[in-house]
């Protein structure tokens, strides 16, 4: 998990102070040396470091705090305030340009992520803000680099332009913004060469195509596993071909974060986009506020709700819904649902977005076990259709043949039953209290 690290000890931390219903300059001083500890094990910079005590510190003693009833709580206030600070406040998204196509520029070291980070760009703008990209294979010094955007291409299917190794990046650019303007692609994404190093000869050739396409966004893809050195490459990209955001990969595997916390003081640029995996639709808006809510313990409510609503079909909720109402909810739907949410992503990651979720003790560090829901599953399947729409009729030599096909206990097969019935008595009650909501409104 990212910030993994980071999180226990500030939470640890900040915990001792919550509940506090007073607390002496003395206090601050040691839970400061505490959180000073953490960030540094995170691997956050030792300038940001500093900067963030000493404003934590003078704001945590300041009046208005130490004489509030909860001055546990507005130095819990304080330090999130902060923390959303030095990750860049706002999410700041793509500047779109105002006549067709928008140009960005993916550019980085080898292995950061580029290609992969291009191709996952093109598939959420398209997905999230309607656009039609173009991917664009301009690193000619790695064969496999163009192969490699083509596969993704075809598997997003995402129209990618190649010329080959032969022809110069530059002139493949060229033709690329040709070939959108005649297919009108509003978005063109250019995947340009890596190195392992920064040198000259790559930084020119950067330039050059800035120079040729005037992109709107040019994005510096790091890797946020290799810590302050990703911050040290942001800084020196930045000052030599002038970057507009960052996309930081890799954070799924971060547990320590040390660049997400310090990319933005050191180059005032902001981190636009986080990685949080291999697959395609792994790629997520940065947004300060919600990852420093995360850091602290306090939950992601909204990411949970923008991924829900990404995953769920509305027509299928809807028709849901009706079926709870009149009752005509079946095992069929359940299933449906479970595989609703499967979609969303890995369940311990969804759950940790959950306010609370890791002061429940013996949970915050749960892994859900995925193979209870392929169990469920199978449960299902192993039944007729009419079992699935009438469960009252799987008598007891019924549940030993679906126990028997679906690889399970007779308990579980009961168990499974016992739930749904549940779930069904519970959503009754609430649709039944809305409606009388509605009516209770609806009177004069
Ligand atoms: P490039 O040389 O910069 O184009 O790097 P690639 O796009 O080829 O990526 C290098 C490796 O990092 C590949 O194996 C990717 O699957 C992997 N990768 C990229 N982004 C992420 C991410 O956000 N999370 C994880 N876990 N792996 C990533």
């Amino acid at each position: 998990m990212a910030f993994e690290g980071l999180a226990q000890r500030l939470q640890g931390t900040l915990q001792k102070i919550t509940g506090k219903g007073k607390i002496s300059e003395a206090d601050v001083k040691e839970m400061m040396r505490e959180v000073r500890f953490a960030l540094i094990e995170a691997d956050v910079n030792l300038k940001v470091v500093k900067e963030f005590v000493k404003t934590v510190s003078e704001r945590s003693v300041g009046q208005d705090v130490m004489k509030s009833l909860t001055p546990g709580q507005q130095v819990v206030k304080i330090v999130k305030d902060e923390l959303t600070k030095l990750m860049g406040e706002e999410q700041s998204g793509i500047q779109f340009a105002r006549k067709s196509p928008t140009v960005i520029m993916m550019v980085g070291l080898q292995g950061a992520g580029k290609t992969t980070t291009s191709g996952k760009l093109a598939n959420s703008l398209r997905k999230r803000n309607n656009k039609q990209p173009l991917l664009v294979a301009a690193d000619v010094y790695r064969p496999a680099a163009i192969q490699q955007l083509e596969t993704i291409g075809k598997q997003l299917t995402i129209p990618v332009f190649s010329m080959g190794t032969d022809i110069s990046p530059v002139e493949i650019v060229r033709q690329a913004l040709k070939k959108a303007d005649e297919d009108h692609n509003d978005v063109v994404i250019i995947d340009t060469a890596g190195r392992l190093h920064i040198d000259e000869t790559l930084m020119q050739e950067l330039k050059d195509i800035r120079e040729l396409s005037s992109p709107d966004e040019v994005f510096l893809v790091v890797d946020s596993m290799t810590g302050q050195d990703a911050v040290n490459v942001a800084k020196n990209f930045d000052d030599a071909i002038g970057i507009t955001g960052v996309a930081l990969t890799k954070l799924d595997g971060d547990t320590r974060g040390g660049a997400a916390l310090s990319i933005r003081s050191v180059t005032q640029k902001p981190i636009k986009y986080v990685g949080m995996g291999e697959k395609m639709d792994a790629l997520e808006p940065f947004h300060p506020e919600r990852m420093a809510s995360r850091i602290l313990g306090m939950g992601d409510v909204m990411s949970l709700i923008e991924k829900a609503q990404e995953n769920v079909d509305e027509d299928k909720a809807k028709e849901l819904e009706q079926k709870l109402r009149t009752s005509t909810f079946t095992l069929d739907d359940f299933l449906d649902q479970l595989q609703q949410v499967k979609q969303m992503g890995p369940l311990d990651e969804i759950l940790k977005m959950m306010p609370g979720f890791n002061k429940i003790k013996g949970l915050d560090n749960a892994k859900v076990d995925e193979s209870q829901m392929g169990k469920v599953e199978a449960v299902i399947y192993s039944m007729t259709t009419q079992e699935r729409t009438t469960p009252e009729m799987i008598n007891a030599s019924r549940k030993k043949r679906i126990a028997k096909g679906s690889g399970t206990s007779i308990q579980e097969v009961n168990r499974l039953l016992k739930q749904f019935e549940e779930m069904k008595k519970m959503v009754k009650q609430m649709t039944g209290a809305q409606q009388r909501g509605k009516k209770k409104m609806k009177m004069p």
